[in-house]
């Protein structure tokens, strides 16, 4: 498997999240040639480069950034997610523990591009610890003079999943419920308090560095042609090796399982793996055989990349236990703005435990799937249709196991 780290080339050395470390390994670099760039140049490098947004969406970054105006009279934001609440997904830490420096230039070249003078980290609220080890390398980036021309502010969240939906993100920066907004019609920037403001993941701004100082033909050089560059894939589950590793898009799943996983934990057979976060539709171990880790493979498979958030299930896993497990967790997150996400996912958690305590009929089978079918596509955000996918995949795959259970 090719060598290619560029977001986590200097995890591994020593001491990696001081400035120190990060300026004797090449960090902030790119910002000695930035200013021979005009910042439309650097969205056009952004956009030559087909960066995906590495958050879950993948939409390509350099059209976000292109959306911000050049000439507003009002301020302009840059809002890093660093939400991170996806289950099976634990990247976003990686990078701000290990090397928080990487970040930092990542977020003074994207504010450079867009006029931004102020921008706001907004971290997950359980990530009180890494939150220390970001907050210090903020610290000494002012000691140290860069951050001259913008600010950085980190701002803690309160635990809510919902929360990394762009949206819901930052009415909760503005002091509200973390609640997503209704859809523009058109595309358009987000704003905080009324102002344009762009919203990209960790990972994403991460990446910029390399290509503003390696090109956009070095970037693409990596992975797919749809899907250029590499992702930090977070392997947890039934996995020998529990970790977060980076590789190209368009790498065979099982050779990324085996290369950096070391296989099904045990040696046993694997039945499923979810490929990018919960919210993914489940793949069966026949399914993952020949698949390639890129946007469009997945989709071809009814399910998707995510936020790289890949969860190995063995052969011993009782697929409505793990139905059951993620329903827990749809139905505690739901924001409650919308009624068939909140109804819906507390009575279909509530159907899966009867089917578990052996009281299910034939009819709770139809009606789980009538439910998911009332959550999906009538809702503000796409919580809510996850949810109804994720019972479909299961019901559709593994129904035997359900039915053995009636
Ligand atoms: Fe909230 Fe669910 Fe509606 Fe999304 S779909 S806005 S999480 S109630």
């Amino acid at each position: 498997m090719r060598d290619c780290k560029i977001v986590s080339r200097k995890f591994e050395l020593p001491n990696s999240h001081t400035l120190e470390v990060s300026k004797a390994h090449g960090g902030y670099k790119t910002l000695e040639k930035l200013r021979e760039h005009s910042p439309l140049e650097i969205i056009d490098i952004i956009k030559a480069s087909n960066l995906r947004g590495k958050g879950g969406g993948g939409a390509p970054a350099g059209e976000k950034w292109e959306l911000m105006p050049q000439n507003s009279l009002k301020p302009s934001f840059l809002a890093v997610n660093c939400d991170e609440s996806e289950p099976g997904t634990f990247k976003d830490r990686q990078i701000i523990t290990k090397d928080p420096h990487l970040l930092i230039e990542g977020i003074l070249i994207t504010c450079y591009a867009i006029r931004a003078k102020h921008a706001y980290i907004y971290i997950r609220g359980e990530y009180k610890q890494f939150q220390d080890i970001l907050q210090g390398a903020i610290d000494e980036a002012y000691e140290d003079g860069l951050l001259k021309e913008c600010d950085i502010t980190v701002h803690r969240g309160a635990g809510a999943y919902i929360c990394g939906e762009k949206s819901a993100l930052l009415e909760s920066m503005e002091g509200k419920r973390g609640h997503p907004r209704l859809k523009p019609k058109q595309k358009e920037p987000e704003w905080f308090f009324d102002n344009p403001t762009l919203v990209n993941n960790v990972e994403t701004i991460a990446t910029v560095p390399f290509i503003v100082q390696n090109g956009a033909d070095a970037y693409r050089a990596f992975g797919t042609e749809q899907s250029p560059g590499t992702l930090l894939f977070s392997m947890s589950g039934h996995v020998q090796k529990p970790g977060v590793y980076e590789a190209e898009f368009g790498t065979s799943m099982m050779e990324y399982i085996r290369h950096f996983g070391g296989g099904v934990k045990g040696g046993k057979k694997l039945k499923a793996v979810i490929p990018g976060g919960v919210s993914c539709g489940v793949l069966t171990a026949e399914e993952c055989e020949n698949l390639t880790l890129d946007y469009e493979a997945l989709r071809c498979m009814r399910s998707s990349l995510g936020t790289g958030g890949m969860i190995l299930m063995d052969e011993d896993t009782d697929m409505v236990v793990a139905l059951k497990n993620i329903l827990e967790f749809y139905h505690e997150e739901s924001c409650g703005q919308c009624t068939p996400c909140r109804e819906g996912t507390g009575w279909s958690d509530k159907l899966v435990a009867k089917i578990l305590e052996k009281k299910g009929t034939k009819e709770d089978l139809n009606k789980l799937l009538e439910i998911a079918d009332t959550m999906n596509g009538k809702t503000i955000c796409v919580f809510a249709p996850a949810a109804s996918a994720v019972i479909v995949d299961f019901m559709r795959k593994f129904r035997d196991e359900f039915e053995a259970k009636l």
